[in-house]
């Protein structure tokens, strides 16, 4: 009985010399083994982590070049291209809304950022609300530009009930011996697309999105996803500076379900909201999100990954400001993408006339109210007796009007938005209590003589005209019907272009 043991000893002991001597070829053994989890392979003592840098751009709205009120890219170029010569893990992703907002990205409808992206080696970015506001094709072509995919889990084909084929749901990259899975989702922003030019899709949200998300985070923690990236275009309604803020569930829960972070998704970077903010939810996992317009910075994030153990960490958590790049060297690229597409940004520069003084929002928006008005009462006037003209007037970044010279490029900014005019009739009852008595501050109103004529008494069971907007039109509480439609190349930037060059605020 004891021989019988020496000898099972010795044979055990046989085995593991040939096991090690087969695994550890040279100095380096595969696999390897850390039980005591150090991250130094207990035999043949390389280091077994990977560090990976997430850097995550949200709502650059397609401020490419530098304007009025913000910076332009060329510096942050040249930060993410040091970070990727340092380091041959960094990773750049986007949280949506990166074409619609400046002269250069929407006169070539997105594809000067699309380029730019590719120019710098993106590995994916999750669609915004503003890149449907040309319409789905727009969409597409960007999709076939991109080096890199669209991730959204959610936006699905109304016609064949499934993810649309611009989109995939996540995609799966190595990291030195680690690999990392990344899953995009547009919010619950269906209300913000523009509708008329989007109806063929929808965006399973809420509990349909979590089920879809922890589908995704299984099957790629199954195909071996070490870590993984949610990229959500949607976010906390405020911003916090400092430190990482502790959120609970509830305060979150508009936009993400708590339950995703108990397993399935590491890091959340978020948009939509244009906050800034650092958050550390209930189950210790960072969400975050940088302002947008490239006025808050870009988020960053560095993580470690134990490749024998499996476990990670996220070892850096913060918000990079713009102050931290705004001073380093343009790199060219800017300048070469603006010179590529000359021919399609060239209109937008050109001066078309003057303004005498520094218009602020308010009064711009209230100009745009009477512009629609007056348009509309030219075209449908004879036909119709028109109450007003105006409604929901959003306006962006830099929020007013310079005085001097002014461009098309001037109002892109101002007025990015591609809404149609329409006559729409109303119910007396709802022309009073949406338009006429409205406590919305954002909605603007400018009567003709028939409407000045009438608003104080206004038959609540009779059928009225007014012209607004599609995104006015569209907007199902107000319970508009679209009667006519202008032209559909034309919008509120266009009347204000047209208003100028007459004179109209010199
Ligand atoms: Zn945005
Ligand atoms: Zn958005």
């Amino acid at each position: 009985m004891k021989n019988f043991t020496k000898r099972c000893l010795a044979i055990v002991l046989i085995v593991c010399v040939l096991i090690c001597t087969a695994g550890c070829k040279g100095d380096i053994c595969s696999p390897h083994k850390d039980d005591n989890s150090n991250g130094v392979c207990d035999k043949c003592h390389q280091s077994v982590m990977e560090y990976v840098d997430f850097y995550n751009i949200n709502d650059l709205h397609g401020k490419l070049d530098d304007g009025q009120n913000h910076i332009g890219v060329d510096e942050l170029t040249t930060f993410l291209k040091a970070a990727r010569q340092s380091d041959q893990n960094a990773v750049f992703l986007s949280s949506g809304d990166m074409w619609q907002g400046q002269a250069e990205s929407n006169m070539t409808k997105g594809f000067i950022m699309t380029d730019w992206m590719n120019e710098l080696d993106f590995t994916a970015m999750t669609l915004g609300n503003h890149e449907f506001d040309w319409g789905e094709e727009y969409v597409k072509q960007n999709s076939d530009l991109a080096e890199f995919p669209f991730l959204a889990i959610n936006i699905y084909d109304r016609a064949t009930n499934k993810i649309v084929d611009y989109c995939k749901p996540s995609v799966m990259i190595d990291a030195g011996a680690a690999q990392i899975g990344i899953i995009g989702a547009i919010g619950d922003c269906y209300s913000s697309i523009a509708v008329d030019k989007c109806d063929e899709v929808y965006f399973k949200v809420g509990n349909d999105l979590t089920a879809l998300v922890l589908h995704e985070a299984n099957s790629l923690r199954q195909k071996g996803a070490d870590f993984i990236v949610y990229i959500i275009h949607d976010g906390h309604g405020r911003s916090s500076s400092g430190t990482a803020q502790q959120i609970s569930s509830s305060q979150i829960s508009s936009y993400y379900d708590t339950a995703l972070s108990d397993g399935y998704v590491d890091l959340v970077f978020e948009g939509h909201t244009h906050q800034g903010y650092l958050l550390k939810d209930e189950y210790g996992v960072y969400h975050m999100q940088n302002r947008g317009d490239n006025k808050g910075g870009i988020s960053h994030a560095e993580i470690s990954i134990n490749t024998v153990t499996g476990k990670t960490n996220v070892s850096v958590a913060e918000l990079i400001s713009t102050s931290h790049y705004q001073s380093l060297d343009d790199d060219p690229i800017v300048d070469q993408l603006l010179d590529k597409y000359s021919d399609q940004i060239e209109p937008a520069n050109e001066i078309l006339g003057t303004n005498s003084t520094r218009r602020n929002s308010g009064e711009l928006q209230q100009l745009i109210a009477q512009l629609y008005f007056e348009t509309g009462f030219k075209e449908w006037g004879d036909e119709y007796d028109i109450v007003l003209g105006g409604g929901f007037m959003s306006i962006r970044s830099p929020y007013y009007l310079p005085y001097g010279d002014v461009t098309y490029a001037d109002l892109q900014s101002l007025f990015p938005f591609d809404n149609q005019l329409t006559l729409c009739s109303v119910k007396g009852s709802e022309l009073k209590s949406k338009f006429i008595s409205t406590s919305n501050d954002r909605y603007y109103i400018h009567y003709g003589d028939y409407g000045n004529s009438i608003k104080e008494n206004i038959d609540p069971t009779k059928t009225y005209y007014i012209i607004v907007d599609t995104y006015t039109a569209d907007y199902k509480y107000n319970n508009l019907k679209i009667v006519k439609r202008y032209d559909e190349n034309i919008f509120a930037r266009d009347l204000l272009a047209n208003f100028i060059k007459s004179g109209g605020l010199s």
